[in-house]
């Protein structure tokens, strides 16, 4: 197959109702429009998403989105060679929901439809933000992932290591709601730390000493909360300045271990990696100037590039669905209308499990 695939991308997974079209040849990728409608406004008031208030508000939006982005992208359902749609993993109401569309829309107007993984997604925005040559190192930071990849192909990934248990974007909203601050945390929690002393608070750095590259958050968050309990005074007050240093503290100790781990997945990588070696971060939390700088430095003194997509393809996005989902029907893939929505789909599945491995299998 050699001529240009033109794929419409459906993302729903967590809390960001999205639609994209692109176009994808077999030496290039053109974004032609890529809509996102985030729900921050619907869960701001619960302290995090909500998973069945995001299901229904996919379901009310999704089809806004596919319309507006056929629109931007001056394209009609007909001039779509594919339908690409995030099939896991999420929360399944809001999986469902574009699933069921795509299906829907797949079967009516009998365009081909892929599933695609929504990690996958992310790990292949680089060969559609820069064209980076396999296999490069990848750093997933987001809300609801964190794990290194090696990337070696559009469907052969290696998982060397992740979270045990928060991801750091769910440590920095917790962070900001044990704070009293706004969600999503990630930019509020950045913000204070701006203007307070990383070095005033001495948190754990998790997993630091251990070999490997597998990280913890989840007793950084609570070292966080005892470290404000001692300097709460009785009437339950904070002064902004104590916030800003517990802000700074919890940042760096979280920068400190993404960088280190970093470092030693970086030096594993190098021992095969292609002649320009290189690194490369998406999700959410990699909007983080702190941690961006640190890992770009890691990269400046390992003489490996640093890859960090533009902010809006590092988040949730639907043109990284398109375009995975493009290149993965381009080697023969695509589902037919009996696949699944799936809360939990490792992309290693020869690694074990990280996350509690319930009735629907591991999750990363
Ligand atoms: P995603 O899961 O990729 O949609 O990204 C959302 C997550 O990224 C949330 O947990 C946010 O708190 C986090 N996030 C966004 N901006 C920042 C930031 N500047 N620093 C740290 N975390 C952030
Ligand atoms: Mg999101």
């Amino acid at each position: 197959m050699n001529q240009n695939i033109t794929c419409l991308g459906i993302e729903s997974s967590c809390d960001d109702t999205a639609a994209s079209v692109v176009s994808v040849s077999p030496s290039q990728a053109e974004i032609l429009s890529s809509v996102v409608f985030g729900q921050t406004n619907l869960h701001q008031h619960f302290g995090g998403v909500v998973p069945e208030i995001a299901a229904r508000a996919h379901a009310e939006r999704i089809d806004v989105a596919v319309k507006d982005a056929l629109h931007q992208a001056n394209l009609g359902l007909k001039d779509c060679d594919l339908i690409a749609v995030t099939a896991g993993p999420g929360l399944i109401g809001g999986v469902m929901s574009g699933v069921m569309f795509a299906k829907g829309l797949s079967a009516s107007q009998n365009i081909p439809l892929i599933g695609v993984n929504h990690l996958a997604g992310h790990a292949l925005t680089p060969r559609l933000t820069d064209n980076i040559a396999f296999p490069y190192l990848m750093l997933l930071v987001s809300g609801g992932h964190c794990q290194f990849l090696i990337v070696h192909g559009p469907d052969s990934f290696e998982r060397l290591g992740g979270t045990i248990d928060d991801a750091p974007g769910e440590a920095f909203d917790k962070t900001a709601r044990i704070l009293g601050l706004p969600q999503p945390g990630g930019p509020a929690v950045e913000s204070f730390a701006k203007t307070g002393d990383p070095n005033r608070f001495k948190l754990p750095r998790p997993l630091m000493d251990q070999p490997g590259f597998d990280l913890s958050f989840s007793g950084l968050k609570t070292a966080l909360m005892r470290a404000k309990s001692e300097i709460t005074k009785p009437d339950n007050t904070i002064q902004s300045s104590d916030i800003s240093d517990l802000c700074a503290s919890f940042q760096l100790a979280v920068s400190d271990v993404l960088t280190e781990k970093s470092r030693r997945a970086l030096n594993h990588y190098k021992t095969f990696s292609s002649d320009v070696p290189t690194f490369a971060v998406a999700g959410g939390v990699a909007a983080n100037q702190a941690l961006r700088s640190s890992l770009e430095k890691l990269c400046e003194q390992s003489e490996v590039r640093f890859c960090a997509p533009p902010l809006n393809l590092c988040t949730d996005n639907a043109a990284m669905i398109a375009f995975a989902g493009a290149i993965q029907f381009r080697m023969g893939n695509k589902s037919g209308l009996d696949f699944v929505a799936r809360p939990r789909w490792p992309l290693d599945t020869s690694q074990p499990s990280m996350l509690g491995s319930g009735k629907k299998g591991p999750k990363a």
